[in-house]
């Protein structure tokens, strides 16, 4: 937290709008859109119910497709069950780690011919990096598929100087307590289409019809933001590049000092933008390092460091081991050799010299 969020979590408590509704939200909406270049927001109590209420709003019903990234947190492919549908999991390439564009051409085309047209497709920009995106909207845009971009993880990045998450026809982001920025849990959604994002609105607030008395003709969720929360997000929003500044910061310190080692490699930066290096991640090649990343992680839990695999692949994961699966082999390497190194951003130079003196004590 910086000095900033207090203040306007007080002023909640001052004007006693403790409420899931009120002018901080308002104003975190306003004060997100700027920032960001989206012309409306929709704050909502977490970037898992963004997710779901763009995929009800495309029209995703039971036993429909939806294309996701497999290299990705569950909660992208969640809402996809919430709805009844089917995953068709994706995998990555390599300049980014994020969705291959080349596998979804292919994937698109091959379901056309089938008869059966995706009807939403979720890529995910993983780690702090943007998908290589253009691709994507190409054909999706070819074909009617609303592309919902997940940018839970990637607030502050670029792609070609524009915003991930303002490029396709939703984007959600996360304000967890893992973040770059936090409100302790929340998210948001963002649209150029007004419509849209006006009935994810009614949606998100148990669906209320305009009428004096409670009238619902469809059903709705309790999604909305609290006023409180809201505060917190509009102090955090302030000093999101200072964070971007610090996550970059962090990465240049491993990369220096750890960048030499035979076998260890740093995710890459796709020449398509900047990334914000949410986490530093690296892969460990065991046989040029002389240590796999669970050694690592491992030497690093006695010192009680917390590290965490890459993310485990959703077409390895129990619960989706019946979904589709395009590809795979590139996002199983990556969370074979693939380990999060501690990103936070209040790490002092201390810290990062612990961490990376516990790394190098593996190497062969
Ligand atoms: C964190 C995260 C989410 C979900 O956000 P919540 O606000 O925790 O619901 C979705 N997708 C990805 C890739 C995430 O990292």
């Amino acid at each position: 937290m910086s000095d900033l969020e207090q203040q306007y979590a007080q002023e909640a408590f001052d004007s006693n709008w403790v409420a899931p509704l009120g002018p901080n939200v308002d104003a975190f909406e306003h004060e997100f859109c700027d920032r960001v270049g989206a012309k409306h927001a929709l704050a909502l109590s977490s970037g898992t119910a963004a997710i779901h209420l763009a995929l009800i709003l495309a029209g995703v019903e039971r036993d429909d497709e939806v294309l996701v990234s497999t290299l990705t947190f569950s909660a992208s492919v969640n809402p996809v069950i919430y709805q009844g549908a089917r995953p068709v999991l994706i995998d990555s390439e390599r300049a980014s780690w994020n969705l291959d564009p080349a596998l979804v051409v292919e994937i698109i085309e091959r379901k056309i011919r089938q008869g059966k047209l995706p009807k939403a497709i979720i890529p995910v920009h993983l780690y702090g990096q943007s998908a290589d995106l253009d691709p994507i909207l190409g054909i999706c845009q070819r074909y009617g598929i609303p592309v919902i971009e997940d940018a839970a993880e990637a607030l502050g990045a670029t792609y070609k100087g524009r915003i991930p998450g303002t490029l396709g026809w939703a984007g959600i982001f996360s304000f967890n307590g893992n973040k770059i920025i936090t409100t302790s849990g929340g998210g948001m959604l963002v649209s150029e289409d007004a419509d849209f994002v006006a009935h994810a609105r009614k949606l998100a607030t148990q669906a209320r019809d305009p009428a004096p008395h409670y009238q619902h003709s469809e059903i709705g969720y309790n999604y909305r933001l609290s006023n409180v929360l809201a505060g917190i997000g509009r102090g955090q929003l302030r000093v999101l590049d200072e964070r971007v500044t610090t996550k970059r910061r962090i990465f240049d310190y491993y990369r220096q000092a750890l960048g030499d080692l035979s076998g260890i490699r740093f995710m890459p930066e796709a020449p398509w933008g900047r990334s914000t290096r949410w986490l530093t991640v690296i892969t460990v090649d065991p046989e040029q390092f002389g240590a796999t990343r669970e050694d690592i992680r491992l030497a690093l839990e006695t010192e009680n460091i917390e590290s965490r695999p890459v993310w485990k692949p959703m077409h390895l994961q129990p619960v989706f081991a019946d979904c589709e699966v395009i590809g795979g082999a590139v996002s199983e390497r990556l969370f074979r050799d693939g380990l999060c190194l501690p990103s936070g951003s209040s790490l002092t130079e201390n810290d990062l010299e612990r961490i990376v003196d516990v790394i190098k004590a593996c190497a062969r």
